[in-house]
């Protein structure tokens, strides 16, 4: 298959593969949503040229979505 579209956020160094799955360096691949929770949320506000700032392919963030629980 050389139909394969690899984008890699210049920001967040992940790839995203047909602009929907998520290959992170370690783990399970994901979404963009999990991407946006576990990463790019917390280097949007710091950083621009993340690629995967686009609210309408973000879902909401479901507290599976990051791995690290937030403890207040
Ligand atoms: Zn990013």
């Amino acid at each position: 298959m050389s139909s394969e579209n690899i984008e890699i956020c210049p920001v967040c160094q992940v790839k995203i593969k047909d602009d929907r799955e998520v290959i992170f360096s370690t783990g399970q691949p994901g979404d963009r949503t999990k991407l946006w929770a576990r990463v790019c949320q917390y280097v949007a506000g710091n950083k621009d040229g993340c690629i995967n700032q686009d609210s309408d392919k973000i879902d909401k963030i479901k507290s599976t979505d990051g791995y690290k629980p937030v403890n207040f």
